[in-house]
């Protein structure tokens, strides 16, 4: 029997409505306790005092790289990098090399994720063989091989045809379709959103329009299966607009995430051609920012997520045009989700822990999320006030391509626990 006591932090379970000064008792990797003053003797005790004690977070999506591209991330610095952001559970996007779109390579994440002992790693599998959006992958072999859902993300499905097999296919194995909603026709060679200031970088945009009809399309042909339907990364006012919309009308399969550069940043960043600023969907306007946080306030977004996306160096050294997209987000996301929208005064802090938490759990049908008795115990333990300057160089991810990097952010991860382990404590990681 292994027991560990967590006194005197401020606890917020936003699943069973906790918001108050309590100690938490684990054994055996299960929280068996949790109230005011538990002097029940533990083997170890963390003082966590002055400390917020929330949920361990869960994020729905994270490129981690490997197998394929280790110099860019691998399952190990990812897992470390998601500790160190008081993350302990991920769900790794399949477009890795080879691609996730069979049983091997979902088996052999579920093996390494075991092997490391760090984190939660659930593999979602490819909707489309290759993600290529031609042949649909077999959806049920994944399922039953340990994918917790399945995406082409990277790419839309174009098809309609494919995408409403792919849909009815999920439905009848009951799995979870995730959809990265870009119509790659108006995309075209867009880098950054098209507006005022694509024109005035004279770089190639992206107009919200690309988003907004993969996201309608996939909203009416989800409604036509009634299909377990996510969408990723949403970042435009039409895109929360329809959501919204398919949400009065009842479609309760129907879940969405913003991921937190969206809600913080605006196309703005890429002025002087800053390439860790190019990532998809691109960083908006402010009017479609604006429209974002007040969806998040409404609760049109389910989540909150990073889309961690590893690069090596040479990949953003390159001219804007040439770039690769995305930025990394693991050791930063908590940190901005409280800066950007709980000290902002846009939502309060319970919201934010649930849309990074309870929420993802839900959607992906976890038993975790929640700090109820007999959950288990991946906790996350941050101190809300301490402000920092993001140094990527300084972090555990092997990509530096951090759009937060030289930025004050407010609000860090001191301690994360993992199956009632500590697996990271001040700056460092613990196995
Ligand atoms: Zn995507």
């Amino acid at each position: 029997m292994t027991t560990l006591l967590i006194k005197n932090g401020h606890v917020v379970d936003p699943a069973n409505n906790v918001d108050a000064a309590c100690d938490i008792f684990i054994k055996d990797g299960k929280i068996s306790a949790l109230g005011k003053n538990i002097s029940e003797k533990a083997e170890a005790e963390i003082d966590a005092k002055g400390l917020t004690v929330t949920p361990g977070l869960i994020d729905m999506q994270v490129h981690l790289r490997e197998p394929g591209r280790e110099d860019k991330e691998t399952l190990e610095t990812g897992s470390k990098a998601a500790l160190a952001g008081g993350i302990t559970s991920v769900v790794a996007m399949p477009n890795s090399n080879p691609d996730a779109d069979n049983q091997t390579v979902i088996e052999f994440v579920i093996k390494r994720t075991r092997e490391l002992d760090l984190i939660n790693i659930y593999p979602a599998g490819a909707i489309t063989k290759r993600r290529e959006g031609m042949h649909l992958a077999e959806i049920n072999e994944l399922k039953t091989s340990g994918a917790i859902a399945v995406t082409d993300d990277g790419v839309d499905v174009q098809n309609e045809s494919v995408l409403r097999r792919a849909m009815e296919y999920a439905k009848t194995c009951d799995m979870l379709l995730m959809s990265h909603c870009e119509t790659s026709d108006l995309t075209e060679k867009g880098v950054m959103h098209e507006g005022w200031v694509s024109t005035q970088l004279g770089l190639a945009g992206t107009p919200a329009a690309s988003e907004d009809l993969a996201v309608i399309k996939n909203i009416m042909l989800g409604q036509l299966c009634n299909a377990r339907l996510h969408l990723l990364h949403n970042s435009t006012s039409g895109a929360a607009n329809a959501i919204r919309n398919a949400k009065k009308q009842g479609y309760k399969n129907l879940s969405a995430e913003v991921s937190v550069q969206h809600f913080a940043l605006t196309d703005e960043e890429c002025l002087g051609y800053n390439t860790n600023a190019k990532m998809y969907p691109p960083l908006r306007s402010r009017d479609h920012v604006d429209a974002i946080i007040k969806a998040i306030q409404d609760d049109v977004f389910d989540a909150l997520t990073t889309d961690h996306a590893p690069h090596i160096e040479p990949d953003k050294l390159e001219a804007f045009q040439d770039a690769a997209f995305g930025s990394t987000g693991l050791e930063t996301s908590f940190a901005v989700m409280n800066s950007y929208l709980v000290k902002a005064g846009h939502i309060n802090f319970s919201k934010g822990i649930s849309k990074m938490s309870v929420e993802p759990a839900r959607i992906l049908r976890l038993q975790k999320g929640t700090l109820g008795v007999g959950a288990d115990a991946d906790i996350a333990l941050f101190d809300t006030n301490h402000s920092w300057t993001v140094e990527s160089t300084r972090g555990f991810s092997k990509g530096k391509n951090c759009i937060f990097d030289g930025k004050k952010l407010t609000g860090k991860a001191v301690c994360t626990i993992v199956g009632g382990r500590i697996k990271y404590r001040e700056g460092q990681i613990l196995s």
